[in-house]
């Protein structure tokens, strides 16, 4: 695969991470363009103005967006929690594709607004319906302060190393897990329980001299057992 003309697709694409396209993120989007599996126009964030952008790296026409895959969406919303109705199920965190919200398991939630990309993936998985998708004032404000397309970049960039990180600790993770469950398997059956079985060892010697203190004592005349 021709890697150089996928990092360029992928610097052009928004980094939304939001799978409209049809694929797991903007790089397989990208990696689909290249292998011939997907078209040019088919990124509703990235909006008109990426596809002309590929179409010229690729030197073939352009073509309107396929509304199929949605329509542009907005740089300036981000997800916000409602933190009094939240039950801590940690499904928005799992579907967050850039580790933009934080909380843990049975505790409320919360989106840190600057990481979130506005793709929406976590509003469908909350039980809730407590996530909503709001304007955000920070990046108007930057909107109006810089040029569009330098501020895209930015937030592009920064969401690129997000999902790459999080890509990253999900292998990891995966890793680990199956290393554990290999270790699980091939561990004799004595060696996954010698710390319980020492346990028991132990209480079961404490019992046994607790029970022979009693049955000394009961055993001994009266003025001793008193003393
Ligand atoms: S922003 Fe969304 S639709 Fe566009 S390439 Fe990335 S994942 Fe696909
Ligand atoms: S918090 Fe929600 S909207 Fe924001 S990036 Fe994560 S999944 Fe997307
Ligand atoms: S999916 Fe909804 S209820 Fe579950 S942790 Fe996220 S915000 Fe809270």
């Amino acid at each position: 695969m021709n890697q150089l003309l996928i990092e360029k697709i992928d610097a052009i694409l928004p980094q939304t991470q939001c799978k409209k396209c049809g694929f797991a993120g903007c790089r397989p989007y990208a990696e689909a363009i290249v292998e011939g599996g997907a078209d040019i126009n088919q990124c509703p964030p990235g909006g008109q103005q990426g596809i002309q952008k590929i179409a010229e790296l690729l030197g073939i026409p352009t073509k309107p967006l396929n509304t199929m895959h949605g329509f542009p969406g907005s740089l300036q919303v981000v997800a916000w929690i409602d933190e009094n109705l939240c039950i801590g199920c940690t499904f928005c965190i799992q579907s967050c594709p850039v580790d933009a919200i934080i909380g843990a398991a049975k505790q409320m939630h919360t989106v840190i607004a600057d990481e979130c990309t506005g793709c929406d993936l976590c509003v469908t998985p909350c039980p809730m319906d407590c996530i909503s998708m709001i304007p955000v004032d920070k990046k108007a404000a930057d909107l109006a302060n810089s040029s569009v397309d330098a501020v895209k970049k930015q937030a592009a960039d920064k969401a690129r190393l997000r999902y790459q990180f999080r890509q990253q600790r999900i292998a990891h993770e995966r890793q680990a897990d199956h290393k554990a469950r290999t270790q699980e398997l091939i561990q004799p059956p004595q060696a996954q329980t010698s710390s319980e079985v020492r346990k028991q060892a132990i209480i079961s010697a404490a019992l046994k001299r607790a029970a022979a203190i009693r049955a000394r004592t009961e055993n001994k005349p009266d003025f001793i057992k008193n003393k």
